[in-house]
């Protein structure tokens, strides 16, 4: 008798959460006046040119998650597509994700999503900056791109892929509220460029820091009125205690201070955080420059290893969180 082994076909699944990706406007010229959140991702895919080279093989599966702008995003839609992320990602037949997202907090998302779900196969989360009825929409070409980043082995872990640069969700930050290339990695650099389906690495991904085996699971299970609240407060000039005094009363459990400069606080922020600390609240520094890891250690709060403020707050929120009992 002979045995005929059959490879069985690998997948790329594209989910759906929204964006300017699915945006529309009234017509194929207006650039700014538009809805985000209104194409399927279904749809998005189905229209893609060279979408066969772009699945190199692979069978496409789709999914909408959400269909959200995401200056909307919220924890719930979050531990939504951390729960869907988690179940293809065990798939053996899976190979790799695709998340189309808008740009406003696609940097928190793919934050999230590393930190949570510390991913082996490639997580690449793509976005445009022009809807998809524009005559100069960028979605297309950014998804095909993001299809062909996502064949890679080396990309493995969340990035970002725009306008043919790929991002660590590390260091990806929006720079720019209107340009295509709207995001930058800062003085790290990007993980690599796609250009005409050919991708070239600068440097290979790296692993998240927070890490538990159980964090994935924590996050998917606890609802998420029960997730502990960090909020983000600004050092800057002319501010008061009183922002940092009303989080407080209202309960926060952490609170990460976007510092100026090398980490330098407001005197008048830096008590009210030290009366928050005193009261239980954690605290955590990040510094509000746009390029560029804090040096030294001149504050009584720990910095998070580099990490945006925004980030910070998402890294701060897990660690309090695979603390809790809950
Ligand atoms: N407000 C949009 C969003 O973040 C912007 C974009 O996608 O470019 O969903």
């Amino acid at each position: 008798m002979q045995v005929v082994f059959v490879k069985k076909i690998q997948k790329v699944v594209v989910l759906g959460t929204g964006g300017t990706i699915a945006g529309t406007a009234a017509n194929a010229s207006e650039q700014v006046a538009y809805t985000a959140a209104q194409v399927g991702v279904a749809q998005l895919t189905a229209a893609l040119p060279g979408l066969d080279a772009a699945l190199a093989g692979r069978q496409l599966v789709v999914e909408q998650v959400a269909q959200l702008d995401s200056k909307d995003m919220d924890h719930a839609t979050w531990q939504l597509l951390a729960r869907r992320c988690a179940h293809w990602l065990a798939q053996a037949d899976v190979d790799a994700l695709v998340i189309t997202h808008g740009t406003d907090t696609i940097e928190e998302t793919a934050w999230f999503l590393q930190a949570v779900l510390q991913p082996s196969k490639p997580v690449v989360m793509v976005c445009a900056m022009r809807p998809a009825s524009s005559n100069e929409a960028d979605g297309p070409q950014n998804l095909h791109d993001a299809l062909v980043v996502s064949a890679q082995p080396l990309a493995a872990g969340v990035s970002v892929v725009c306008a043919g640069v790929i991002h660590n969700a590390r260091h990806v930050q929006k720079v720019h509220p209107y340009r295509l290339d709207a995001f930058s990695s800062g003085d790290a650099g990007p993980l690599g460029w796609i250009q005409a389906d050919q991708v070239r690495w600068l440097s290979a991904p790296q692993a998240a820091p927070v890490s538990t085996g159980t964090l994935a699971e924590q996050v998917t299970r606890t609802a998420v009125n029960q997730w502990p609240v960090v909020e983000v407060v600004l050092s800057h000039a002319g501010a008061s205690r009183r922002p940092v005094d009303a989080l407080v009363q209202a309960g926060v459990a952490g609170l990460v201070v976007a510092a100026s400069g090398n980490g330098t606080v407001h005197h008048e922020v830096q008590a009210a955080l030290l009366d928050a600390q005193r009261r239980g609240v954690h605290v955590r520094r990040s510094t509000r420059c746009q390029e560029g890891p804090m040096v030294g250690n001149s504050s009584p709060w720990p910095d998070m290893d580099g990490l945006s403020p925004l980030k910070a707050r998402i890294s701060l929120m897990l660690e309090l969180l695979a603390e809790s009992e809950v």
